[in-house]
């Protein structure tokens, strides 16, 4: 049996991004971070000056004001403004749940750290209940925000999964990373833990885009994570930027992807912005560039990365050789995982299972054990696999789909497949069916004819 991947979600996130529809549970309402003015850096607190939180959400009391350069929040040396801001409101999170109890219906009393901390220990119970002793290769912590754990609780989960399976040597753990959640300590830290790549979320490296965006980190703080990260010993680093953004334009978007393969990182995820219902983005659709810059945004990354020795191996990624991400790839050859935390889902012997998908949920009473099952029939199974291994350079292994199904891809998905043989968006290369560069711009198109055989 191939040795399998373990993800592992953590739902926290400091502050929810205005785009994000993941399960992750912010510590800072948006009004908040209104009442700070925390994007334009215009309320950056000046000697003495007070800020009045008590906006409804987030106050202890009304009409408070906290002093924060009190001597105690006054900025530590070399701390930006911005650094300072960071940190107070990293301090106000754990205030909101203390006082109001979260929105994860914490316990009462209880802060954002104790929430982490009772999660953590569910998490590593589920990895010991559910395993069987299981080989893996791979360990995943996505989020949310990982990076919002230190590294002593990144290093409990990992004794956890050591403990419970059998992790192969050279096994590739990631930890996905907001910039604005490390430091050089916490980078060296997660490293000595075991963690050997690291994936930041970067969206952007122009200020205007990630304040539209939401996202808590400058331009410059992502620069200067990925240097702190290279300078903490990682050197697997990967860089997740958007594009289809409000008011980006193609040369914005080109500049980024440069810059981003500029800075000594081995793998770059290009994933184009998708409004979800339900996101202040969604709900508030800002004008997008049209289709015609969105295709010439695709063309960008792929003449750049490949310019820069990238070679794309699935439709939203990128690697230098190597580099490619192995847990993911896991998920597009359609092999097995299991998948622990709130909302997270395993798919083991072709069959799928989903945990409790609000972090109350999962912190129920038997609330991680799979709370859904999903089995598809062999005919769906197998248009999933075909779906999943297009997305991916590779491609579908016609001797690989026949051995697992005892059928051939192309036989049994003839209708769908066939016609986009003939238009060139599919091609057979070395007993493979795969996306051509023309069927890269119209996956969507294509997986959704082979679903609907
Ligand atoms: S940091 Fe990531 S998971 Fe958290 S709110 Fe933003 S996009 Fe969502």
């Amino acid at each position: 049996m191939k040795p399998l991947g373990i993800y592992l979600h953590i739902p926290f996130c400091r502050r929810k991004c205005a785009y994000c529809d993941f399960l992750s549970e912010a510590s800072v309402s948006p009004k908040v971070i209104e009442t700070l003015n925390i994007r334009d850096g215009s309320a950056s607190p000046r000697a003495g000056e007070t800020l009045n939180i008590r906006d409804g959400s987030a106050s202890p009391r009304a009409g408070e004001t906290l002093n924060i350069r009190d001597g105690s929040a006054s900025p530590r040396a070399g701390e930006t403004s911005g650094d300072l801001q960071s940190r107070y409101v990293e301090a106000l999170g754990e205030e909101i749940f203390a006082r109001a109890g979260g929105s994860a219906s914490p316990r009462a009393g209880e802060t954002g750290a104790d929430l982490r901390s009772r999660y953590i220990e569910a998490l590593c119970e589920e990895v010991d209940v559910r395993s069987g002793g299981e080989q893996a290769d791979t360990v995943f912590f996505g989020g949310g925000t990982p990076s919002m754990l230190s590294p002593r609780e990144i290093s409990r989960i990992i004794a956890a999964i050591r403990g419970a399976f059998k992790l192969s040597s050279g096994a590739e753990i990631t930890m996905e990373a907001n910039p604005d959640t490390v430091t050089p300590e916490s980078l060296s830290g997660y490293r000595e833990a075991g963690v050997n790549r690291i994936s930041f979320g970067v969206q952007s490296l122009q200020d205007h885009l990630l304040a539209e965006l939401g996202r808590i980190h400058s331009a410059d703080r992502a620069r200067l994570a990925v240097r702190q990260a290279r300078d903490a010993g990682f050197d697997n680093i990967g860089v997740d930027l958007m594009f289809g953004l409000p008011g980006q334009t193609v040369a914005d978007w080109r500049g980024d992807v440069r810059e981003a393969l500029s800075l000594g990182i081995s793998h770059l995820s290009a994933y184009e912005l998708t409004l979800e219902k339900g996101t202040p983005m969604g709900d508030n659709p800002p004008p997008l560039p049209d289709e015609d810059e969105v295709v010439a945004m695709w063309e960008a990354v792929a003449v750049e990365t490949a310019r820069a020795g990238f070679a794309r191996y699935e439709v939203s990624n990128y690697a230098r050789p190597g580099r490619e991400c192995r847990h993911n790839l896991k998920y597009w050859r359609d092999e097995d995982f299991f998948g622990f935390g709130a909302g997270a889902w395993s798919s083991l012997g072709g069959i799928r299972t989903g945990n409790a998908r609000t972090i109350a949920g999962y912190l129920a009473e038997d609330g991680f054990r799979p709370a859904e099952t999903d089995q598809p029939d062999a005919r769906k199974k197998m248009a999933e696999t075909l779906m999943l291994n297009l997305r991916t350079t590779e491609g579908c292994l016609e001797s690989g789909f026949l051995a697992r199904y005892g059928e051939h891809a192309l036989e049994g998905f003839s209708g769908a497949v066939a016609p986009h043989l003939a238009e060139g968006r599919l091609e057979r290369v070395a007993g493979s069916l795969r996306l051509t560069s023309k069927g890269f711009m119209l996956a969507n198109e294509i997986w959704a004819d082979i679903l609907a055989i």
